[in-house]
């Protein structure tokens, strides 16, 4: 195993619905909601340069957030949710649980859900994962997002108050509560690093774009089975850093500017030589 490089991969999630990455009413200070979005708690200094912070109070969606869903969106679509329940002899919790096989493509791109795996694997002779390829960043609003926002909504007010109601079945009575959302339009801008060990981890690429597109058809947040959370992906940057790149020694290479997902996908396979 030895480093041979890194793909940048810069994009911008944009909120198709209403879009609700939930924090804890304890960490943040929120009137008038059971269902605070997670804020910035402390204002980040110059982000957008000319001086111009993301204020505290704006909402940002944590890369644990992304790195989580697609994750499991993932388990799915490559069969590991199955495995895992066969292993669990009907322990629910357990089947449950994220992949800990230590070999499969997820386990070797998000890293092993269990940290006693690698133990397990060099007692049965096997070979290690290495490192979690990818790294997922926390994604802040774009300033134009927070313009507007602020335009339409107010000072410093960057979210919507939704009402949902639950209806009882024998008096027809309302039962409303109010869920904090990210309007629709708004954009984030985010940032993942996936880092080549061998060759063969050209083909793991594939799972970043791929969890892309999933988690375009399902959804981000909670709710999603209630109208939030749908997103898509734009304006995709790749560049690629060889290891050559960190010791002053090598140029980095843009792969892609600005281009769709739809886009990405099919220069997948050029970009993944180059690792
Ligand atoms: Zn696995």
């Amino acid at each position: 195993m030895r480093y041979k490089g890194s793909f940048i991969i810069e994009y911008r999630l944009r909120a198709l619905t209403g879009l609700r990455v939930g924090g804890s009413k304890e960490e943040f200070d929120i009137g008038g909601t059971d269902n605070p979005v997670m804020k910035v708690p402390v204002e980040i200094p110059d982000y957008y340069g000319e001086n111009k912070p993301v204020p505290k109070g704006a909402p940002y969606i944590p890369g644990s957030s992304i790195k989580g869903k697609m994750r499991s969106l993932l388990e799915w679509v490559y069969g590991r949710v199955e495995v895992m329940y066969g292993r669990a002899n009907g322990d629910i919790e357990k089947a449950g649980k994220p992949c800990d096989c230590g070999e499969c493509e997820v386990c070797i791109v998000f890293g092993t859900g269990d940290a006693k795996t690698y133990e397990r694997l060099a007692k049965e002779g096997k070979e290690q994962p290495g490192p979690p390829r990818a790294k997922f960043f926390d994604l802040y609003p774009t300033e134009k997002t927070l313009e507007k926002l602020e335009d339409t909504l107010g000072k410093g007010i960057f979210t919507e108050i939704k009402t949902e109601n639950q209806i009882n079945r024998i008096t027809s009575r309302a039962n409303p509560r109010k869920v904090e959302r990210v309007p629709a339009g708004a954009e984030f801008e985010g940032r993942i690093i996936f880092d080549c060990f061998k060759e063969k981890d050209r083909e793991l690429l594939d799972l970043i774009f791929n969890g892309m597109r999933k988690l375009e058809d399902n959804f981000l947040g909670g709710y999603g089975s209630r109208g939030s959370g749908r997103i898509e992906f734009k304006n995709i940057s790749v560049i690629w850093r060889p290891a050559d790149y960190y010791k002053g020694k090598a140029q980095e290479e843009k792969l892609g500017e600005d281009i769709t997902l739809e886009e990405a996908l099919s220069k997948l396979e050029e970009w993944k030589k180059k690792c």
